[in-house]
């Protein structure tokens, strides 16, 4: 259940000291779009005062909504809340009351309802539409202006396309795949290796032909109810299997397979976990290796926020690579890529400038690795110098 109270509801399965907020300020420290705009507003505790004000309001105005849209569900805030205030639950709540009150805001919620709920479907017709410059056309409508703009293409072949069950001859376990929307239809072939990876050290592995999208464009666009019911459909689909872990290739969908359904739903799947925490878990780190043609390149990692500050994961990946032989440099700061979704098609300048950042930030750098498909996306937007693959490709098997 969420945290927060609204007008009409009590507070559920919490403690008046886990809402309390002190305004302390230490949230900000982290806080993406406060440090671009340095705006109070526009951080933690600035969007949690107007929240409280919002509650005794009959109407937010549009730049009450705009703060409450441009916080990027980071989670940085989250987790260096000294009290445990959770501010990104009620910024999903509060967004699922504001979501019908803009024009543009609903258009994005549609378009992404039935794009989610309809996904063998529209990915494939996106395809087609941008391989006939159609895609173009209704770019202009802004809805999918994104794509073009971002260079997506769409693969060929979906990764669930080429199969749903991947056998080896000495077992040493069962994996289940959440492949998830980008990894599925922008880039199967980290999905590939991932299982070419998997199988070489024995593991059999399933991907359940029920998976649908995890929810979280849903949810970030305040469609609680739509998200909800991607949460049961994927419990669905993975819940009932006998495998040792759900391994995403995406934080986002790791946090919401493992965190966030519980909170929407009550019910998350347990084992779902990030490719370097089961790696780590499983001490398989000695039977992995990595191509020699990055051995004297500079390497930066890109943590993903999702995996910073909601799985909490951060020497896992940087002691597996170590482990292979990969040097990696530290950035002299580090920081969100300046994705999150809707927040790139919303606000585009923000965006824009923390992806310039981290350009600087990665400039020593011949190539970067991240575990996150999104952050790809994102990043290769403007690093066209740069190498940027995620840490599933990286990683193979001793015996290649
Ligand atoms: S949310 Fe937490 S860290 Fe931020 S101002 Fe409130 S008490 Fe302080
Ligand atoms: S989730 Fe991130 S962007 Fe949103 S208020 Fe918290 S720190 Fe700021």
């Amino acid at each position: 259940m969420y945290r927060w109270t609204s007008k009409d509801s009590k507070v559920e399965n919490s403690t008046e000291k886990e809402l309390e907020c002190v305004r302390c300020g230490t949230c900000k420290a982290l806080c993406p779009t406060y440090s671009e705009s340095g705006n109070e507003s526009m951080s933690p505790r600035g969007r949690l005062m107007l929240m409280n004000m919002l509650q005794q309001e009959d109407d937010a105005t549009p730049a009450a909504i705009d703060r409450i849209f441009s916080c990027m569900l980071c989670g940085s805030c989250d987790s260096t809340c000294p009290l445990g205030v959770d501010v990104t639950s009620r910024i999903y709540q509060a967004r699922s009351e504001l979501a019908c009150s803009d024009k543009k805001l609903r258009a994005l919620g549609l378009f992404a309802k039935y794009a989610l709920r309809y996904t063998s479907l529209a990915f494939p017709i996106m395809r087609l539409m941008q391989k006939t410059g159609a895609l173009r056309l209704l770019s202009r409508t802004g809805l999918t202006g994104i794509i073009d703009e971002m260079g997506i293409e769409f693969a060929s072949k979906t990764l669930r396309e080429d199969g749903t069950l991947y056998k080896t001859g000495r077992q040493k376990g069962r994996i289940a795949l959440f492949a998830g929307c980008t990894i599925n239809y922008i880039y199967p072939q980290i999905g590939r290796q991932l299982i070419k990876t998997l199988t070489a050290l024995g593991y059999d592995v399933v991907i359940p032909s029920a998976e649908v999208c995890c929810g979280a464009p849903l949810l970030s666009l305040g469609m609680k109810k739509e998200a909800a019911l991607k949460a049961e459909q994927n419990i669905r689909a993975f819940g009932r299997l006998r495998v040792e872990a759900v391994i995403s290739l995406c934080p986002t969908c790791t946090d919401f397979l493992k965190n966030t359904y519980m909170e929407l739903i009550g019910e998350c799947i347990q084992n779902a976990m990030d490719f370097s925490e089961f790696v780590s878990a499983n001490s398989l780190a000695g039977s992995l290796t990595s191509s020699s043609a990055y051995k004297n390149k500079k390497i930066m990692f890109h943590d993903p926020c999702h995996s910073l500050y909601k799985l909490k994961i951060k020497k896992e990946p940087r002691e597996i690579l170590a482990g292979t032989g990969i040097k990696l440099t530290e950035p002299r700061q580090s920081g969100c890529c300046g994705l999150a979704g809707a927040f790139r098609v919303l606000y585009k300048d923000m965006s824009e400038s923390m992806l310039n950042q981290r350009k600087l930030d990665y400039d020593d750098a011949d190539t970067i690795i991240t575990s996150c498909p999104n952050c790809i996306i994102q990043l290769r937007t403007k690093l066209k110098d740069k190498e940027i693959r995620h840490i599933a490709e990286m990683l193979l098997p001793n015996n290649t």
